[in-house]
């Protein structure tokens, strides 16, 4: 049983001497144990109580302890971490040990939180049920016999299960936001460039984000607050005016939110859209307006996602060739046939389908057909988008068309496995910010989710709105 309710609660506490950190990281390690059929720890940090250890040192020789001193935070293995492995779900980066931290891991360090290991996801966070890891499936805390969302299910399922405080995910379409609401956990992808990718493995890198998932919104805000901000290694970061302070999290003012019908048509499982117009009620009870909006490209976001995301995911993935990285294939006599014997052993199906129609999308005769008219549906896409956040402070949508579904029930179809990730993939396509907030239980016990979207920057109002739909 965890005695604290936020992160800033457990430090208290900690520095206190109410609450014995090692006794706590030991808690975590034992859970971690007991809950191994859950397949969410690839690799769990051996060292951490030592590392523990040196923290109470750190603050009882009268260092200032970090904002996240003696947060406990697992992260997805698509994450650079010295001295634990990486394998981004893959046969092929198998025995990988990357050399230096992410920038987000040394930004978690200098704030004293601890790491304690590695979660497993889809191959190359390609995916949407974690049935794409090369190392098993994770099972769904809420219900074993369903998948626990992709691709950061290690993430959702460590969390939910208590297995850490915090996980960092990435989202290149939704893989923060789906699995958490598929495990009934908070899980926040922020606005693209306010976190640096340094140390993130790239598999669409104009579209990937690094973000939190924890069980409140106020740890989700207190470690992107931690992650965020300029890096000169990534040159697509920024050095946003609008900080992520989660001390506005309780400002009381009211929102204008939109709906836009679009996202309300005839796929969208009825239990999720009951929960939404409950929801609507609740909020316009507590003085918020909301008015129905359109965005009307919709229709084409999965097209283009999936144009863009795997011809940038085929250039991307072409490092690992048997030389630079990871494994090689020992029984071919020639170089090019090591180069296709790595590849074709050491990725997975989904990965060569992505591969494939990345290459086909970018070669020549087809590259103005698909790239180059993805690329213009990208651009109507947020100005969709901007149009409705001229007049509205929030968008409101499902995060999914489905409950958590069971394993098997998808993965032959991967054409319909791409179509639920229709209410995620627009906001990375238009580099917002969206959180996914857990809404209750279906008839089953399944949870329920909803996605608020905001302006570029304007992370606190996601955070305001979770923390009113808290109090309601
Ligand atoms: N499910 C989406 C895909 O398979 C999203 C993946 C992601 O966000 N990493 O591409």
């Amino acid at each position: 049983m965890l005695l604290y309710s936020s992160l800033s609660h457990k430090r208290e506490l900690i520095l206190s001497g109410k609450l014995d950190l090692l006794q706590n990281v030991k808690f975590f390690l034992e859970n971690i144990e007991k809950n191994k059929n859950l397949n969410s720890f690839l690799f769990v940090n051996s060292r951490i109580l030592e590392e523990a250890q040196q923290l109470l040192e750190k603050v009882n020789s009268g260092l200032k302890p970090g904002s996240l001193f003696g947060a406990v935070i697992a992260v997805k293995d698509v994450i650079s971490v010295e001295g634990m492995p990486m394998t981004c779900g893959s046969k092929i980066l198998e025995n990988f040990h990357p050399i230096y931290d992410a920038t987000v891991i040394k930004k978690l360090r200098d704030e004293d939180a601890l790491i304690i290991g590695k979660l497993n996801c889809d191959e190359f966070a390609m995916g949407s049920s974690n049935e794409n890891s090369a190392y098993g499936n994770v099972l769904n805390p809420v219900d074993q016999s369903r998948v626990p969302g992709g691709s950061s299910g290690g993430s959702a399922a460590a969390v939910a299960a208590g297995l850490c405080d915090v996980a960092l995910g990435s989202d290149t379409g939704g893989s923060i936001r789906q699995p958490a609401a598929f495990c009934g956990v908070y899980g926040i992808k922020p606005t693209y460039s306010r976190v640096s990718r340094y140390g993130l493995t790239a598999f669409a890198s104009s579209f990937d984000s690094i973000g939190p998932l924890a069980k409140n919104p106020e740890d989700c805000a207190l470690v992107l607050d931690v992650i965020s901000g300029y890096d000169a290694r990534d040159s697509t970061s920024t050095n946003s005016e609008i900080p992520v302070k989660s001390e506005k999290i309780c400002d009381n003012s009211k929102f204008r939110i939109g709906i836009p019908k679009e996202y309300f048509g005839d796929g969208l499982n009825s239990e999720i859209r009951e929960s939404i117009k409950i929801l609507v009620k609740k909020l316009k009870d507590a003085g918020n307006s909301v008015d129905e909006v359109s965005l009307p490209n919709t229709h084409l976001t999965i097209a283009a996602y999936y144009v863009l995301t795997t011809a940038e995911a085929a250039s991307n993935l072409s490092r690992y060739d048997g030389v630079r990285y990871g494994k090689r294939s020992h029984e071919e006599t020639s170089l090019g046939s090591m180069y296709a014997g790595t590849r074709s052993k050491g990725f997975g199906k989904e990965v060569k389908r992505r591969i494939m129609l990345g290459n086909y999308v970018l070669s020549g005769g087809y590259y103005d057909a698909y790239f180059n008219k993805a690329q213009k549906v990208r651009r109507l896409i947020k100005s969709d988008f901007s149009l409705v956040f001229k007049d509205y402070d929030l968008i409101l949508t499902p995060v999914t068309p489905e409950l958590p579904f069971k394993f098997g029930e998808m993965s032959d179809d991967p054409l319909s496995m791409y179509l639920g990730d229709i209410y995620t993939t627009s906001v990375n396509l238009a580099g917002l910010p969206a959180i996914s907030i857990p809404a209750g239980e279906s008839k089953d016990g399944l949870p329920l989710a909803v996605q608020f979207i905001a302006p570029e920057f304007e992370e606190n109002k996601l955070f305001r709105i979770a923390d009113m739909l808290q109090q309601l």
